[in-house]
């Protein structure tokens, strides 16, 4: 960001302005949209294809904190992370909407990089933005985005269709964006302590670019596609592990065993860990917005599931609806709970 004093009030501009500001040069990139910006609603032609819907509220102070999250990246989450859920549907997300309040203390340089996020993110995955709503707030950042995705009727996947036996598969690593966080909070904090002090964020890249700069796993989607898996249900990991075991085994109304050995940390968020003195599975487990997928297949699948690198096997699906066991490294049963795990006290 330039300096204070190269700012534009947002206020210059008036509504009219800054909508036409931030949404010039949109290219409309697929066919189902009809309408973008500039009516009183976008039009969308799914024909053929079911809509998928999901929306999210980022609210600052909330969901991020201004201090150390740049606002192109803060754009770039908001969009990626609405796209994570139509994946998580075996969808692929077509357009979005979004919705922005903004304080009188943004500067329209401010609004334009969250917005070069947002149509950053759009362009990297394909998406339309379609439309939204701009006003003020008394206080603080509010971004909502809007999703619509489509999937073919006989695609779509939902929490509740795994069954027993079925394996427990996840994408990617676990815990990366948790211990990410944790080093924002400590450099916020010994920056609010002593505001001479530099932040001291080298050798930390992958723990970082997982907190601030998501991705959602189009890949994966594409990559079972091709590999003709279809998952009997899906979730996408918002809040951690164990919250999302909880709900596919709730809505299947089933039990599952995972393994901890089988949990996929990536090598610096173990070194993160260490510095934290934190056990890894703990943060895989409660950690979230790792926005990685967690999926059942059939056993049946389990020889094509193997050709898939970005894909680990850490569990399977069990018949007791009550059960929520993680198999520790060294052979014990213990319960998972949806919200933390009380492994440390015992
Ligand atoms: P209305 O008065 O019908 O709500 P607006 O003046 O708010 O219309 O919006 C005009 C057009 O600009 C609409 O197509 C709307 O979807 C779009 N739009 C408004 N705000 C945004 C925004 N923040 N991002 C993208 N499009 C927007
Ligand atoms: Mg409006």
């Amino acid at each position: 960001m330039t300096e204070e004093n190269e700012m534009t009030n947002i206020n210059e501009l008036g509504e009219f302005g800054l909508i036409d500001h931030l949404t010039k040069g949109i290219e409309l990139v697929n066919p189902s949209t009809k309408k973008g910006v500039g009516d009183d609603a976008a039009v969308i032609d799914n024909e053929g294809f079911q809509t998928l819907v999901s929306t999210d509220l980022l609210v600052e102070g909330i969901h991020f904190d201004m201090m150390y999250t740049p606002l192109k990246h803060l754009g770039y989450k908001a969009a990626v992370v609405n796209f994570s859920d139509i994946f998580a549907m075996n969808g692929i997300p077509k357009q979005i909407v979004v919705g922005i309040a903004l304080s009188s203390r943004f500067t329209l340089e401010a609004v334009e990089e969250i917005y070069e996020g947002i149509r950053t993110a759009c362009t990297n995955y394909g998406v339309d933005l379609v439309g939204g709503d701009t006003t003020t707030s008394k206080s603080g950042l509010f971004i909502s985005v809007t999703v619509i995705g489509q999937a073919k009727a006989d695609q779509v996947c939902y929490r509740c269709g795994a069954s027993e036996n079925d394996l427990l598969c996840v994408s990617g690593d676990l815990g990366g964006a948790y211990m990410g966080l944790l080093l924002l909070e400590r450099e916020k904090a010994v920056f609010k302590a002593n505001p001479e002090m530099q932040p001291d964020l080298d050798g930390y890249d992958y723990a970082l670019g997982r907190q601030l700069k998501p991705e959602a796993r189009q890949d994966i989607v594409r990559e079972l596609a091709e590999a003709g898996i279809l998952p009997t249900s899906m979730i996408d990991i918002s809040d951690g592990l164990a919250s999302e075991v909880f709900h596919l085994r709730k809505h299947s109304g089933l039990g599952c065993r995972i393994y901890e050995e089988k949990l996929p940390i990536h090598a610096e968020t173990l070194r993160v860990c260490e510095e934290f003195k934190m056990v890894p599975a703990i943060a895989a487990l409660n950690g979230g917005e790792d926005y990685e997928l967690l999926f059942t297949i059939k056993q049946d699948d389990f020889s094509k599931i193997g050709q898939l690198e970005k894909v680990t096997v850490i569990g399977h699906m069990t018949s007791d609806a009550n059960e929520a066991t993680l198999v520790s490294v060294d052979n014990q049963a213990i319960t998972l709970k949806a919200q933390g795990w009380d492994a440390l006290k015992s």
